[in-house]
């Protein structure tokens, strides 16, 4: 038996993955989805997974508005648009995959912790104790599963407060994106009136400042506030050699640029359901750059001076670099970092530069 810890997105997608023919699948809620803590803006790449049904997209962004401390702005034209879905019916939707491979739901139990049992472990949750061959924590930021097996590691966390609000003066399929106000800050609109609006930061007192502002006079309909994990490079995804993992966000696998982290997690239970043995190396194959430059890349821009941050906006305004964010996924930034660099000096000058050892030792030692 397998028992995987959490129906989010990356519990439910690795389930409806997984061939293993005893699969259990506990979730602490009585209904999957729920609470909501998202924007549930995805992009493109998540229908190399899965077709999105038209009844889970509640609008679509065909721009990002980039807006600069001094206040200038800068559009960038998605070359593909990005998605913004009903976040619960989506995880509702996954989990029924899950459901169609035949796994065994546990709505309402909530997994407790384990004792290792010889080579098996036996998990204790808020109903029953079962005997398992492998625990697979898919349980969130705090993850309980990971704390349990002592791999929790030094991880740290962001607040990201955000509400669905009526909101005066919404530009339709345009996502604004405010440089000054937290780490960052957005408003994504659902039509012409409603938006998730959020700003993302640690600070509580200069959190409630700068929500305060971004929320302006808008009127609050829902709550939908959440905690991230920072993505921590050293994380451990296996309990040493034993058969407990970690994916998504209690793996965190999210991206620390605009904290995105549900096509990495479907990702992650994608690569160990096809082989746990190789799924470490596939992550830092395939998804660790990636996750790597985000951190930077936040790190970086956590430190730029209003002045650096104004300087970027205008470098990104450039044609030929604002092409380039057009038409790349945003999830990936390893595929165009590169381009960018070489484009454009001005961008080293703000300390992009410590992307050319790591991206490209073969284009930049020449
Ligand atoms: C304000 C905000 C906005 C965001 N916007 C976006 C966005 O637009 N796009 C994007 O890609 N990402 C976004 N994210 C991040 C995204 O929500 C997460 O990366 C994603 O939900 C991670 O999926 P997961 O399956 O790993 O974890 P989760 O979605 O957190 O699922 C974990 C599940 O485990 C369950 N669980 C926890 N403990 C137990 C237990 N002891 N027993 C049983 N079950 C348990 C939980 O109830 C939950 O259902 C946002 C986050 C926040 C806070």
């Amino acid at each position: 038996m397998i028992s995987v810890i959490g129906a989010g997105p990356a519990g439910s997608f690795y389930a409806s993955r997984e061939s293993h023919d005893s699969v259990h699948l506990f979730e602490e809620h009585q209904t999957c989805g729920e609470p909501i803590a998202c924007t549930g803006i995805l992009t493109d790449s998540v229908q190399q997974f899965t077709a999105i049904p038209q009844e889970l997209i509640v609008s679509k962004i065909k721009q990002f508005k980039m807006i600069a401390p001094d206040g200038k702005a800068m559009y960038v034209d998605l070359n593909k648009t990005n998605m913004v879905l009903d976040r619960a019916k989506f995880d509702q939707f996954i989990l029924q995959k899950a459901i169609d491979k035949g796994v065994n739901l546990h709505l309402g139990e909530k997994f407790l912790g384990y004792k290792k049992e010889g080579k098996e472990y036996r998990i204790k949750t808020s109903k029953k104790t079962y005997q398992t061959n492998m625990i697979v924590g898919a349980d969130g930021p705090f993850s309980p599963v990971a704390k349990a097996a002592g791999i929790l590691g030094k991880r740290e966390y962001v607040k990201g407060w955000q509400a669905r609000c009526r909101f005066p003066s919404l530009e339709e399929g345009v996502t604004e994106v405010h440089l000054n106000l937290g780490e960052f800050s957005w408003v994504v609109p659902e039509d012409d009136k409603v938006a998730r609006v959020g700003v993302i930061g640690v600070d509580d007192r200069k959190l409630k400042e700068d929500y305060k502002k971004l929320l302006g006079a808008s009127k609050i309909l829902e709550d939908q506030s959440g905690f991230i994990p920072m993505y921590n490079p050293k994380q451990q995804l296996r309990r040493k050699k034993e058969d407990i993992f970690l994916i998504g966000d209690a793996a965190t696998q999210v991206k620390a640029t605009t904290y995105g982290g549900i096509i990495y997690g479907m990702i992650a239970g994608d690569y160990l359901a096809k082989d746990k043995e190789t799924y470490i190396k596939n992550v830092n194959k395939k998804l660790a750059k990636d996750l790597w430059i985000s951190l930077k890349m936040r790190e970086m821009m956590n430190h730029m001076s209003e002045k650096e941050a104004n300087e970027m906006v205008q470098i990104f305004q450039k044609k030929s670099n604002n092409d380039v964010l057009a038409k790349h996924d945003r999830n990936f930034p390893s595929k165009f970092m590169v381009q960018l660099l070489m484009k454009e000096a001005k961008l080293w000058k703000l300390g992009f530069d410590i992307f050319k050892n790591k991206l490209s030792s073969q284009v930049f030692s020449k």
